[in-house]
């Protein structure tokens, strides 16, 4: 790794601080599918300044880019990648926007918020759509995707949620991709969640462009997210953007002439995300990133269990991103002051964002293993028997709701 990324020596610690969360212990790990837990090495990359049209920053960025198309594995050299400003949902947007033509028709797979969102974001961008709405329990299955697009020849394009954070799903791209291209259609793929932590080699499956931020599975601190594309659809993209900023074409295009961002880069952030990807590579990438958020999922799922606690979530599609878990039927329970209790046993939790039942959810990513996920099983007993809850099994209600819409 080239030294220009380096923190000065005086702030450098030790890199395999797995399990521990901050230089200061009171500070509560982020449950949270982002932000979330950092490594203290990827905060304190952020101690220096740097100038965003200077050499060493400008190299920073196309290491970076270098990096991150390394992921998918795209030995034809077809595909590039294009960082942006903002959280993730800015450059979802700019992705739609650039790369959906203005008479484009669009199918969104949701089955949650984050599909939903997709949706909304293409009725701002006056571009044609349907959507196939799968509620919050299931994933849209290829058989139905290849049905709607065989019955609407006008439909060009296809999206889809890789790990639904809402619920934590985590859906069958791979099969939505074999019949979306057999249709001739093309597919985006909002990977926000997943990627780095799931593969998405493109001799695996095909697509066009995926989307992700430096905040989710490789670990950095807020601040941009990242296009990986096709270098065509990126050409193609010329002209067709409605917002100057968000527009991709002409990111890519500077980025390539000049090397650097059109507008100010977030850099202490981007020196962060330096750090979090040495960190990623460390680790043994992509694979060895996933089998230990999967091993942090599987110890904390069965501590919950243990524990009476049920997942929205046959085992088949929980995601190693996210799990959602049923609020306990018991009246003591009460999702406010469990939330406290976890905070002050050292755990930010992430309330459920479910419409029928209620829920709360635990994120399984982050500077985190499993000795981490074993605490925090412990917080959550220690939090039931503090509220006087002597099982945290769900309501009939829930269950009933579940096994309807599964069958
Ligand atoms: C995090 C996330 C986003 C982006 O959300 P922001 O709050 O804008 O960063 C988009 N899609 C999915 C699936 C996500 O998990």
């Amino acid at each position: 790794m080239s030294a220009f990324f380096d923190v000065p020596n005086d702030i450098v610690f030790d890199l395999n601080d797995n399990a521990s969360n901050s230089c200061d212990p009171s500070v509560p790990y982020l449950l949270t599918p982002g932000p979330l837990t950092t490594s203290d090495k990827t905060k304190r990359a952020m101690l220096r300044d740097w100038g965003s049209w200077d050499d060493e920053f400008r190299a920073m960025t196309a290491n970076m880019r270098q990096q991150l198309l390394a992921m998918i594995n795209d030995k034809k050299n077809e595909f590039d990648c294009v960082p942006m400003q903002g959280s993730g949902t800015f450059v979802v947007e700019a992705m739609l926007a650039s790369f959906l033509p203005r008479n484009s028709k669009t199918l969104v797979l949701a089955n949650g918020a984050y599909g939903q969102r997709i949706a909304q974001t293409l009725t701002y961008l006056k571009r044609q759509h349907v959507v196939i709405d799968k509620g919050d329990y299931l994933p849209p299955r290829a058989d139905e995707v290849q049905t709607t697009l065989a019955n609407d020849p006008a439909i060009t394009h296809v999206i889809v949620v890789h790990c639904e954070t809402s619920s934590g799903i985590l859906n069958p791209i791979e099969e939505i991709s074999e019949v979306v291209y057999a249709a001739g259609r093309k597919l985006l793929i909002d990977s926000m969640s997943a990627f780095g932590a799931i593969a998405l080699e493109v001799n695996k499956i095909r697509y066009e462009a995926i989307v992700s931020s430096a905040n989710k599975c490789i670990e950095g601190v807020p601040g941009f997210g990242f296009v990986i594309a096709k270098k065509s659809e990126f050409e193609a993209a010329k002209g067709r953007s409605h917002s100057l900023s968000l527009d991709l074409h002409a990111q890519w295009d500077t980025m390539n002439k000049t090397g650097q961002w059109r507008f100010t880069p977030p850099t202490h952030v981007v020196a962060a995300f330096m750090q979090a990807l040495a960190q990623h590579q460390e680790e043994g990438g992509v694979a060895a990133r996933g089998a230990r958020y999967a091993n942090n999922r599987d110890v904390m799922v069965a501590g919950m269990r243990d524990l009476g606690f049920e997942t929205l979530l046959k085992d088949r599609w929980l995601s190693p991103i996210i799990v959602t878990f049923f609020n306990p039927a018991d009246e003591k329970f009460d999702f406010h002051t469990f939330y406290q209790l976890m905070k002050e046993g050292g755990f930010i939790i992430y309330p459920g964002k479910l419409t029928i039942v209620d829920s709360f959810r635990i994120g399984c990513i982050g500077h985190l293993d499993s000795n981490v996920m074993q605490q925090v099983v412990q917080a959550a007993a220690d939090a039931l028997k503090k509220m006087g809850v002597a099982s945290a099994v769900p309501p009939q209600k829930a269950l009933t709701e579940r096994a309807k819409l599964l069958a």
